[in-house]
């Protein structure tokens, strides 16, 4: 079986490598895959994470040798800082999928590790020569780790926006200080949707993408809108299961739950892929923070996000416009482009729309959301540590927050993987005050304490960054991104 792949909003068919070379459709929507291919699980226990990914990727990448992604994977992952890049750490009866142990300390790396050699070789299969510029919007995490991955990756350029008042001290110093000959980090006044919004009209802009082109420029992007950020994605999920497998903690077949801290959607979408793919997922439990516009939908089937945004502690979920929803409800609809076209034009105008109610019944089936206000939040990271020893960063959290409710109110006794999104020193302030009480220890402080008090390594990203410069200090209001493209682009 050939997969190939097609927007959520058309008709028309187009490769892997043109798919990830885009980003998004021309006419604004998200590329899917045609088909799922089927994974032969018993073949997987004994595998490596690599091994396991190449696996995966090969049969979503057909255009790609089996050398290239072989070496492309293997430079991906030999940056993170454990062998197994996404180990499974239990306690109690709880299971927790460590997806922060790259350069920049959240699972973004995951997928943005891999992502600029996918889009290189992309380049290659599509005879482009011209220069590729990135452009992304980030909530915190993806820009930095973005940044991390294209710092001077040859003919391309990377242009970040992030809201620079709502992302996290730390984040934003790892963002501002970055290095590369190519990287751009612009702040935006405003908040994550009103990055993504101008992100996803300069993609839609034709005649300024016609402009770029005629200097020998294509964008694309390193948001989750990417289909190339999103398949890395599919693979910790078998790798967890595999692991657990391996432990004895559940036989092979067996079927599980994962939570997922979400917020644009696109690390459940992952999961959800993973069970198109023969994973034996009984729920995805969809953990959200106050911005609860999914818990919402998850209960009455009606996306609305006419509502207050709110600030967190877990900033890298404070979204109200998921994108990579659009893809779950596509495939959920079989494939109805029509009513994904007329969804998100409401969404567009009226910022809210209903679905029909035979297919909230059948995601329903399968999604169970909930949400973690800041105080349930707070509180179960200092239980955790109290209980198990063990340090959740908020995003985490949140996730555990409501799988532990999960538990309680339903009589479901499955096992419990629950997705661990960052290192909590990305978020000293609101960890260290969730354990130990208010402190007005200045941050670099903070972390030595938290380290201390905890037992915990500072992470080496985390310790360079005290006397790192800042190299980028620009923040414009958010009608100007395409401005602000155009000067350093043209
Ligand atoms: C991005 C991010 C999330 C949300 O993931 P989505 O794919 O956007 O749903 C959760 N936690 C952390 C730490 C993140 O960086």
């Amino acid at each position: 079986m050939n997969i190939s792949y097609k927007s959520t909003r058309s008709d028309k068919t187009i490769t892997a490598s043109q798919a990830i070379l885009k980003g998004i459709s021309d006419e604004g929507g998200l590329f899917v895959p045609t088909a799922f291919p089927q994974i032969d699980l018993e073949n997987l226990v004994h595998k490596s994470y690599k091994e396991i990914c190449y696996s995966i990727l090969s049969k979503y990448l057909p255009e790609f040798s089996e050398n290239h992604l072989k070496d492309i994977i293997g430079k991906a992952y030999d940056k993170f800082s454990v062998p197994k890049v996404a180990p499974v750490v239990s306690f109690g009866n709880r299971h927790i999928l460590e997806l922060f142990h790259g350069p920049t300390l959240a699972f973004k790396d995951v997928a943005l590790s891999i992502l600029p050699y996918l889009i290189q070789v992309s380049a290659k299969l599509q005879n482009v020569e011209d220069k590729i510029v990135i452009l992304t919007a980030t909530s915190g995490d993806t820009g930095k780790a973005a940044l991390e991955g294209f710092a001077n990756v040859e003919n391309t350029k990377i242009i970040v926006f992030y809201p620079s008042e709502g992302v996290s001290s730390i984040q934003k110093r790892q963002m501002t200080s970055q290095v590369g000959n190519n990287v751009y980090v612009l702040g935006i006044e405003g908040n994550f949707d009103d990055a993504q919004n101008g992100v996803k009209s300069i993609f839609s802009n034709k005649e300024f993408k016609e402009k770029l082109k005629s200097e020998k420029i294509i964008l694309s992007s390193a948001n989750s809108i990417n289909i190339g950020r999103l398949l890395p994605q599919v693979v910790y999920y078998f790798s967890s299961y595999m692991e657990l497998v391996q432990k004895g903690a559940i036989a092979l077949n067996d079927s599980v739950n994962f939570t997922v801290p979400t917020g644009n959607f696109g690390d459940i979408l992952a999961g959800y892929y993973a069970k198109k793919m023969g994973l034996p997922i009984h729920k995805l439990l969809c953990a959200s923070n106050s911005n609860n516009v999914l818990y919402d939908f998850f209960k009455t089937g009606t996306y609305n996000k006419n509502r207050e945004f709110i600030k967190t502690i877990s900033p890298s979920m404070d979204i109200l416009i998921s994108s990579n929803f659009e893809r779950m409800l596509y495939h959920a609809s079989n494939n109805d482009q029509e009513l994904i076209v007329n969804l998100m034009e409401e969404l567009n105008t009226k910022g809210s729309y209903t679905i029909p109610e035979e297919m909230k019944s059948g995601i329903s089936e399968l999604f169970y959301g909930s949400y973690s206000d800041e105080e349930s939040t707070k509180k179960v990271i200092g239980q955790v540590y109290e209980e198990y020893n063990y340090v959740l960063d908020p995003h985490t959290a949140v996730a555990y927050k409501v799988c532990e409710d999960y538990v309680k109110n339903t009589s479901d006794e499955r096992t419990n993987i629950i997705l661990s999104t960052a290192s909590p020193f990305k978020f000293p302030e609101a960890v260290y005050e969730s354990i130990f009480k208010n402190s007005d220890l200045e941050v670099y402080e903070l972390i030595d304490k938290l380290a201390q008090k905890t037992s915990l390594t500072i992470p080496e990203p985390i310790k360079k960054l005290k006397d790192s410069a800042i190299l980028h200090k620009k923040v414009i209001s958010s009608d100007e991104m395409k401005e602000a493209v155009g000067e350093i682009l043209l």
